[in-house]
């Protein structure tokens, strides 16, 4: 995969990144999550971040030992969904997604299906896929296309 801004290859580098949701401070020192060894240091580029976010999201999804409602929205816009998407999703209703997001204490239920939603998205996988497949094969991915231009 090469970098969206320089198109250097990108690669494990050393680089501790913190993220602050909802009052909890992640601090990811994996190593695991892929970075331009060029852009570093200057300014990470959004797709960059957003794989950190989304990491830091499913370790906050499973880590502590209950979350409130802003981590399950943080979560919610970290994978780009809107309430009412959510609830698709769920199979529940937008009121108790909005119910969920302004509780004290989310449902272990909740986290879930959150991180399953997190890990699909992390995985390359996409949402708007979810119930669309006809029949019982499935193809992944299209050797037509590169895979680091991928939106
Ligand atoms: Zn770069």
């Amino acid at each position: 995969m090469n970098c969206p801004n320089c198109k250097f290859k990108l690669t494990a580098v050393p680089y501790v990144h913190v993220t602050k949701i909802a009052g909890y401070t992640v601090t990811d020192k994996s190593g695991l999550s892929l970075a331009c060894p060029k852009c570093v240091g200057k300014s990470i580029n959004s797709e960059v971040l957003a794989q950190y976010e989304r990491r830091a999201v499913c370790h906050l999804l499973t880590a502590p030992p209950t979350i409130d409602g802003a981590v399950l929205r943080y979560a919610r816009k970290a994978i780009g969904l809107t309430r009412a998407e959510l609830a698709a999703f769920l199979g529940v209703s937008e009121r108790q997604i909005d119910a969920c997001e302004t509780d004290s204490m989310v449902t272990r239920q909740m986290r879930l299906a959150l991180l399953g939603l997190v890990m699909c998205v992390e995985g390359g996988g996409d949402l708007q896929d979810l119930g669309r497949a006809k029949g019982k094969e499935l193809v992944i991915g299209d050797p037509g296309k590169d895979p680091s231009t991928a939106a």
